[in-house]
């Protein structure tokens, strides 16, 4: 059986992409590992932990003699690398955790695939997944190409940048076969709710505030999570390699057009008049260092690859809307102790 191991398989992106490999490639041998930081939640997967081919180690990627050891005792033919510190926010406060897990995280499993590959190459593939975010930010016109110059402004972003740098100079310098894939942002089940659009939806249902940054007018485009994971799956089999491949959903919104559509879905929902989430939004301190626009051209995964998103920006909202009242468990286990605390602090202002 081939051994694959998924990174940050516990977090949002990484639940989706674990539960797809596990359920279609019963070949594979799934192991994912994951830190269970405030982003990994178990309970995102628990659907797939008695499968025959899954197997969970929680471990850190920052510890580079515990990843050693797992590359040297598993000998992964496949690495497939989400874990990361995702969220801008917290980038602003304590970028230093985004350096030790994005940057020297990614290359302690560098170094232990090239370590355990030795050059025998055959077969073997290291498929760093990463964001749209490293590209900066565009004025009013232009899409990102894989060709793109990065120019991140976020510690975020600059330590996604930093990995992705990393992965090509092992790709370069060793021969390491990588592939890279660029997303914009995603949505959907499983999103942890400091992230716009759960937040979002977590609010209305409580009443409480909708915290806009600036005037709204930033602009992002959206996928659904599940034909990220499509993508992603994609890339792995066929993409080539040493190559990069952007992913997007064709799917440009104004944060506050996307807030307002959001109000409606969830007024119907709740049945409540229409209008009455939409008097929640508040317009708070923006964010230093924001970026204005991202859109991505994800023409070339569409013409070699032959993927392009299976649902549209009102299917998914409501797909995923639908998925957070059935799963308001899932959300309050979430949305009480810990996170209540940072979410105090963030918007306190
Ligand atoms: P997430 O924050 O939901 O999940 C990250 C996971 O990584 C968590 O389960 C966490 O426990 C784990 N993790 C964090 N630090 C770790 C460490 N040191 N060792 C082991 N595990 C650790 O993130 P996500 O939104 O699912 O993003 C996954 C990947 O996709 C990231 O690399 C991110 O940069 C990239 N990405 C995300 C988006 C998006 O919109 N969410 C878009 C494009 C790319």
């Amino acid at each position: 059986m081939k051994k694959i191991l998924i990174t940050g398989g516990a977090g949002f992106i990484g639940s989706h992409v674990v539960r797809r490999f596990v359920k279609k490639y019963p070949q594979y041998q799934i192991f994912n590992l994951d830190a269970l930081t405030y982003a990994g939640n178990l309970e995102n997967i628990i659907d797939i932990e008695n499968e025959p081919n899954y197997t969970f180690i929680k471990g850190d990627i920052v510890d580079a003699p515990f990843i050693d050891q797992l590359f040297a005792e598993h000998e992964f033919e496949g690495v497939l690398h989400l874990a990361a510190e995702s969220h801008v926010d917290r980038s602003i406060t304590d970028p230093l955790s985004f350096v030790k897990t994005n940057v020297i995280g990614t290359m302690n499993l560098l170094n232990a695939a090239k370590a355990t590959w030795q050059g025998n190459y055959e077969g073997k593939r290291f498929y760093h997944i990463s964001t749209d975010e490293v590209y900066g930010s565009l004025g009013a016109e232009g899409l990102f190409t894989e060709t793109t110059a990065y120019d991140p402004n976020s510690p975020y972003s600059a330590s996604k940048a930093s990995s992705d740098h990393f992965v090509r100079a092992y790709g370069e310098t060793y021969g390491l076969p990588y592939v890279l894939t660029n997303c914009s942002n995603n949505y959907g089940p499983f999103h942890f709710p400091e992230k716009l659009i759960p937040l979002f939806i977590n609010n209305i249902i409580q009443n409480k505030p909708l915290p806009v940054y600036g005037d709204g007018k930033y602009t992002r485009d959206w996928l659904f999570v599940e034909d990220h994971a499509v993508a992603i799956d994609l890339v792995f089999h066929e993409g080539v390699n040493h190559d990069t491949y952007n992913i997007g959903g064709f799917n440009e919104w104004q944060n506050i057009d996307l807030v307002k559509l959001l109000c409606k879905i969830m007024d119907e929902k709740l049945g409540r008049a229409a209008g009455t989430s939409e008097q929640l939004i508040a317009y708070v301190k923006d964010r230093p260092g924001h970026d204005l626009r991202y859109a991505i051209d994800a023409s070339k995964i569409n013409k070699e690859l032959g993927w392009k998103p299976s649902v549209t920006f009102e299917q998914g909202l409501e797909r995923t809307v639908n998925w957070y009242l059935e799963n308001q468990t899932w959300l309050n286990n979430i949305t009480s102790g810990e996170y209540a605390t940072y979410y105090e602090k963030q918007y306190a202002n």
